[in-house]
């Protein structure tokens, strides 16, 4: 078997259309656009990046888009005062704090200093606790996108086998309570797992963020799974893989996200899909 690809670059793009055209009508009703401020603290070149396609797409949709690029020594009380500020925003609908802070700023502050109505990332306290409880509000973008992308294969997921590699907060945890909202039987594998390869191998779904670089192997794989890979890891050649052997696992999935191209533009896609989601209903 020879897996098709799930081109989240495509359904990505599909997705940031809609928005844009919604964004249009909005504006022909004399409505004011979605505002997205996106704040970024430090240069680390990996948040740079991710950082500038975020504002990038947000501008290309007809969003109000609204950088603030801080110092790596901004301290945490500055941080929050600036939060505060855009909370009280009538022309803010999210707030995005760039992650990795650096280590003298409590993430854990930061966040839940963010408005849940505001929290386009889904990762205060609150909207992760909607989502366990089964009433989610602002969801997590890697997780949804994900669920977009399995929504896009047509395949049914309710009763599957869903099996997910990782358990960090923005990715691994909310992953599995989405896939499991949605009727999957859920495992979650991380770096405590006795044998992963045994528990890969049940999964009718699998969707791994681990973060190192080719830890699934194809041979691990069942055949006609459905394979998701959320992983970015780059080489030191400069390409980027992801944490799933492609050219195995292909042979053996039914369907398969590739890296770069597959998970990576939905997150961004849905961030924006957020957005809109908070300035149209929460707003
Ligand atoms: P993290 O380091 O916070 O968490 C990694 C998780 O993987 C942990 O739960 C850990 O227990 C588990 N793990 C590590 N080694 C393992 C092993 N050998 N076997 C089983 N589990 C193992 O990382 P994160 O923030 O969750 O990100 C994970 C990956 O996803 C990274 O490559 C990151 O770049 C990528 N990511 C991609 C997107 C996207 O949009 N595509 C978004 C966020 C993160």
């Amino acid at each position: 078997m020879t897996a098709r690809i799930i081109n989240g670059k495509t359904i990505a793009s599909r997705l940031t259309e809609a928005i844009a055209q919604k964004v249009n009508l909005r504006l022909k009703q004399a409505l004011r656009p979605p505002g997205l401020a996106v704040i970024l603290i430090g240069d680390d070149p990996a948040s740079q990046i991710y950082v500038s396609k975020k504002r990038k797409d947000c501008e290309q949709v007809g969003f109000h888009s609204v950088a603030y690029d801080l110092p790596e020594n901004t301290q945490e009380s500055e941080l929050l005062a600036l939060i505060s500020t855009l909370n009280a925003d009538p022309v803010i609908d999210g707030i995005l704090v760039q992650l990795p802070l650096p280590d003298h700023i409590s993430t854990e502050n930061i966040l839940e200093s963010i408005r849940p109505d505001k929290d386009v990332d889904g990762f205060h306290p609150y909207n992760i606790g909607r989502l366990v409880q089964r009433t989610p509000l602002l969801r997590p973008c890697t997780p949804k996108g994900v669920m977009t992308l399995l929504e896009s294969t047509g395949e049914a997921i309710r009763g599957k086998d869903a099996v997910i590699v990782g358990a960090s907060n923005i990715v691994g945890r909310p992953m599995t309570m989405e896939l499991l909202l949605a009727g999957c039987t859920t495992t979650t594998a991380h770096r405590f797992t006795d044998n992963l390869a045994r528990e890969v191998s049940r999964a009718d779904i699998l969707v791994v963020g681990a973060g190192k670089p080719k830890l699934v192997k194809g041979e691990w794989i069942k055949s006609g799974a459905i394979v998701i890979d959320i992983g970015i890891n780059r080489m030191p050649n400069g390409k980027l893989v992801g944490d799933i052997d492609f050219d195995t696992a292909r042979e053996r999935a039914s369907w398969i996200t590739p890296v770069p191209g597959g998970v990576g533009p939905m997150t961004v896609a849905t961030l924006l899909e957020n957005t809109l989601y908070a300035a149209e209903y929460l707003h």
